[in-house]
């Protein structure tokens, strides 16, 4: 087992049937995973992930709306009650998870594009970083990023499947490359990653029911972060352990103000 604490910076394990959550952050807890950041996707899951910072020590939250799950225009009450979710609970650190999608079946882009700048300037206003989902539209996203001037609180794209272009541009931003398992089976971003500088890269699981996989076995979960983990060390020829520190000091950077938090979290219940 890897001795740096780990954390897992991005996942939906509050959609999993609540019988199994506990099983799943054990399991974690057993491989290392020292914490997990559960994003919310819409106001119902989002009061979810309220509840299990309150139940679980090691599990902290973003709260936002992600592209995929708006059927209209964010309206004055679902963002009254997206503040008061955030600022009730010093466990949500980030912002997340909000972004961009242009699948052809995503909802209306004015929706989505109003949506992500609206949540970047919340995002600013509270001085939280965002996590942020990008398909089919990096260009885009980045642009948005600009012009919402997002750096100023930085994050990171979370799931990269993106190119070194891409990568390269969030890194000049300040933002970091969030990294999930589809770097164990996708050859170009063996590439990206061997690019991108070390200090600029965190792990993520994404995890979140996978019904299409008969095995259950196989669900990925927050476990999974220590397969991540050993592929960057893999490509970048270092040692496991210290590519286990970079990620970890990283993401408490990323966090800035809520990292204290987490520090003290993590003293308070012995998870470090
Ligand atoms: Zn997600």
């Amino acid at each position: 087992m890897i001795k740096i604490p780990i954390i897992d910076s991005h996942t939906h394990i509050n959609s999993y049937d609540s019988k199994e959550i506990p099983t799943i952050i054990n399991r974690a807890k057993q491989n290392g995973i020292t914490s997990i950041i559960d994003a919310s996707v819409d106001i119902s899951s989002a009061k979810s992930i309220d509840l299990m910072t309150k139940k679980y020590p090691n599990v902290f939250g973003g709260i936002g709306f992600h592209p995929q799950n708006l059927t209209k225009e964010l309206n004055k009450s679902e963002i009254e009650q997206m503040y008061k979710l955030i600022t009730n609970n010093k466990k949500i650190l980030v912002i997340s998870e909000i972004g961009l999608d242009f699948q052809t079946d995503s909802p209306p882009r004015e929706i989505q594009y109003k949506a992500f700048r609206k949540q970047i300037g919340i995002a600013r206003e509270l001085n939280k970083p965002i996590i942020f989902h990008s398909r089919f539209c990096a260009d885009e996203t980045i642009r948005i990023l600009k012009e919402e001037r997002a750096y100023e609180v930085g994050g990171a794209m979370h799931y990269f499947q993106s190119n070194n272009k891409i990568a390269s541009e969030l890194e000049s931003m300040g933002f970091k490359i969030s990294v999930g398992k589809p770097l164990l089976r996708i050859k170009k971003l063996e590439n990206v990653i061997n690019s991108t500088n070390i200090n600029n890269i965190i792990v993520e699981t994404d995890s979140a029911p996978q019904p299409f996989k008969k095995d259950r076995r196989k669900w990925t979960e927050p476990k999974d972060c220590n397969l991540i983990i050993d592929k960057i060390s893999k490509i970048k020829c270092e040692n496991i352990e210290n590519i286990a520190e970079h990620i970890f000091n990283n993401t408490f950077n990323m966090l800035k103000n809520g990292s204290n938090w987490l520090m003290k979290e993590h003293l308070s219940y012995g998870l470090i």
